[in-house]
């Protein structure tokens, strides 16, 4: 696809979910996708290549979420691969600040390229396990936002998210269709960790028609100090 079409395409599935982008960020969020496929074919990102698919379920479903963060806060993108949905977010709320955090160094080392490339500002990259990280006093309960897409089934996932938010903050996690079984499965630990779910929110991907849910927990008290356990364990043992 030729530049400009990329660009107006762009545009419009956007405004499609609400997103009115500018045309500096359009031209930012351009050079990332290049970016990102260049490094593709050195170190495996992501297996969405095609333009329009990159547009649609990397770009506007990154989008998805704009509505639920707010100016000056602080927030952490866990497992965030190849920046998704942080960078997006973070291109159309440049006075926020992020931190892109990942277990895999490789994936973290690409984004310290893309993050100059882009001349991003007020970013930080962590490598690291969530189940270690989040144990140290630096880190734990320091964010307002965390989000996360593809990482983990809900019941696990929240072990990795909410200790690293604040009580008041909030989690939103990115699912994709049929998120009730996983939502029921998730009940107990959400309440265990010191969250609540405060939103259930269908989004349609426009093009594909693919539904998406966006599920926003809020940190309502801390969350016991023996979590996270050790790597590994949320996901063999998710809480119930
Ligand atoms: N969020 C990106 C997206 O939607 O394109 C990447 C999704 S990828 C399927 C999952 C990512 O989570 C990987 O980059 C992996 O290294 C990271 N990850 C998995 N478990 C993790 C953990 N316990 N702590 C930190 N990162 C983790």
């Amino acid at each position: 696809m030729e530049e400009k079409d990329f660009k107006e395409l762009l545009k419009e599935k956007a405004s499609n979910i609400n997103v009115f982008l500018k045309d500096e960020e359009i031209d930012k969020l351009y050079k990332y996708k290049n970016l990102v496929l260049e490094w593709n074919e050195k170190i495996n990102l992501t297996a969405i290549t095609e333009d329009k698919d990159f547009i649609v379920k990397h770009f506007v479903d990154s989008l998805t979420i704009n509505r639920y963060i707010e100016n000056d806060k602080t927030i952490i993108d866990i497992g965030t691969g190849a920046g998704f949905p942080g960078i997006p977010i973070k291109i159309i709320n440049p006075e926020n600040k992020i931190v892109l955090f990942d277990s895999l160094n490789k994936r973290i080392k690409v984004l310290e390229d893309i993050i100059n490339k882009l001349q991003l500002k007020n970013v930080q990259l962590i490598h690291g396990r969530a189940e270690e990280v989040f144990k140290n006093k630096e880190y734990r309960e320091k964010y307002d936002i965390a989000t996360s897409r593809a990482v983990a089934s809900l019941n696990v996932l929240v072990e990795l998210m909410l200790p690293a938010v604040k009580v008041g903050g909030k989690c939103i996690c990115m699912k994709g269709n049929n998120v009730e079984g996983e939502i029921n499965n998730a009940k107990i630990a959400i309440d265990v960790l010191g969250g609540r779910i405060d939103k259930i929110n269908k989004v349609i991907l426009p093009e594909f028609n693919l539904e998406r849910n966006i599920i926003v927990i809020k940190k309502v008290k801390p969350t016991p100090k023996k979590f996270p356990r050790k790597p590994g364990t949320p996901q063999k043992s998710p809480i119930q």
